[in-house]
């Protein structure tokens, strides 16, 4: 027994030389698990609404062409049809790698309920007891999808482009269930005569162009919303080759797509699509409250060395069986952990995280780096003040000094957060800005002693300046 212990013991250490004082994060379970977009199979369109949406299609197409303004007036005659490139772009200057994930493609089962086939004879999809068959695809935003929607970081483009036949605005946008509600959205009918049906955008997001106008592929059309039957932010797109008669199409090609043989795509994504959609560094956990409220991430970039620094991984269809290569790399290029993380199901999205306090030796920018399926994502985070600019923040006011209670701070860029240090240098108060732009801040001091103190004011850019500030 002793002999078997020892052993173990000898094994383990030459696999992983253990450096550290606290446990290497390869022998740690990290924090999170599954994170499952529209768990309750609700509709998207109502069958009814589905035929209110052919109705207004075939109403306006007949108004554009009484105005002589239609620009495709026929249905498609069989052969080539349009190619679509993807309808989602993250918006510039979000920094996640990617930002969706996909809950369901078409119905080909026309059985009900919860008699499902998609396209490629999985289950990845879903229909009701009232006879609905999912009849589009569903691309749920990921992660923080409510976040990303009040920042309008997730846009809807042309996946082809067409002329404006249908655009619905003004609808309430954060449905978390069944509701009736219509959505906001905009269809879009293309050269050969198909039409594509963008919906669930938010409220207000909507291409400022009218219906007969033309878009181009691409190009801007909404935000990713929750308007209308639907339990989250995601986009629903729903396609027809034509529309008097209607026949829907699945984009997909597939052995059990019992629609059409060939796939509508230029660039057909894989069933599934395994990724990194971010790896964020945060002062706390991220929380996910329940819909329709907003989550709040708790990201930051600047830290102390004595801080608690959460690692957080956002995947997109994590395999069962595979594992991810984790790094935490110092300024110096030095692992502080390099190790492997097990993936053990199969997860449309899931977040995972893990926290270390005490282990971190130098101040400078670091790395937190992820490897999977040979794509690697790398985000930078700053601990201590090396590598910032301590004076670039020209346009900042600190008042009242000396201060009572209240200290306020205007500042032109947004900040990221405060620390307040005594003359001995030791941390005595943080604040985060976190959802805070500016350009107002202030901090309650009522709790320190009458002295000296230091402020310290981190922008979101990574800048810092320190001040002198006396309390009585
Ligand atoms: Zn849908």
């Amino acid at each position: 027994m002793k002999t078997t212990t020892l052993t173990l013991l000898l094994s383990l250490a030459s696999i992983v030389p253990i450096s550290s004082q606290t446990p290497d994060p390869a022998y740690l379970q990290p924090e999170g698990g599954p994170y499952v977009f529209n768990e309750t199979h609700e509709t998207c369109l109502t069958e009814d609404q589905r035929q209110l949406a052919l109705q207004s299609i075939k109403q306006n197409i007949a108004l554009l062409r009484q105005d002589n303004k239609l620009a495709t007036d026929h249905n498609r005659l069989g052969g080539a049809h349009i190619l679509f490139s993807w309808p989602i772009k993250k918006a510039d200057g979000l920094d996640y790698n990617d930002v969706w994930s996909i809950s369901g493609y078409l119905d080909h089962n026309t059985a009900y309920p919860s008699q499902l086939t998609d396209y490629n004879c999985g289950t990845k999809t879903y229909d009701t007891a009232a006879g609905y068959n999912h009849a589009g695809v569903d691309i749920y935003t990921w992660p923080f999808g409510w976040k990303m929607m009040d920042n309008d970081e997730v846009e809807i483009i042309a996946a082809a482009a067409g002329q404006i036949i249908y655009k619905n605005d003004g609808q309430y946008d954060r449905s978390c269930s069944f509701n009736n509600n219509v959505w906001n959205a905009v269809y879009v009918q293309h050269a050969d005569g198909s039409v594509a049906l963008y919906g669930h955008m938010k409220n207000g997001s909507l291409t400022t162009k009218s219906v007969g106008d033309m878009v181009a592929e691409g190009e801007f059309l909404g935000i990713v919303g929750s308007s209308g039957n639907s339990t989250g932010p995601h986009l629903h797109f729903e396609v027809y080759s034509q529309i008097d008669p209607d026949i829907l199409i699945d984009p997909y090609t597939g052995s059990c797509n019992s629609l059409n043989p060939d796939t509508w795509w230029i660039d057909q994504k894989g069933y599934a699509n395994p990724n990194i959609n971010a790896l964020l560094t945060h002062n706390t956990p991220p929380v996910f409250p329940a819909c329709p409220t907003t989550e709040t991430p708790n990201e930051s970039t600047q830290f102390e060395l004595d801080d608690t620094i959460y690692f957080g991984l956002y995947m997109r269809d994590q395999v069962a069986g595979t594992s991810i290569n984790l790094k935490i790399i110092k300024p110096n290029n030095t692992y502080l952990y390099n190790w492997f993380f097990d993936f053990t199901a199969n997860y449309t999205s899931s977040w995972w995280y893990w926290y270390f306090t005490g282990v971190f030796d130098m101040e400078g920018t670091w790395k937190w780096e992820a490897t999977y399926q040979g794509d690697t994502v790398t985000h930078e985070f700053v601990i201590g003040t090396l590598g910032v600019n301590e004076n670039a923040l020209e346009h900042i006011a600190v008042f009242p000094n000396p201060v009572k209670d209240i200290v306020n701070i205007n500042s032109k860029l947004p900040l990221e957060q405060a620390v307040i240090y005594d003359v001995s240098g030791k941390k005595i108060m943080k604040i985060s800005f976190n959802g805070n732009e500016g350009p107002h801040y202030s901090i309650n001091t009522g709790s320190l002693s009458e002295g000296m103190y230091f402020l310290s004011v981190y922008s979101e850019d990574g800048q810092k300046e320190v001040f002198k500030l006396m309390k009585r």
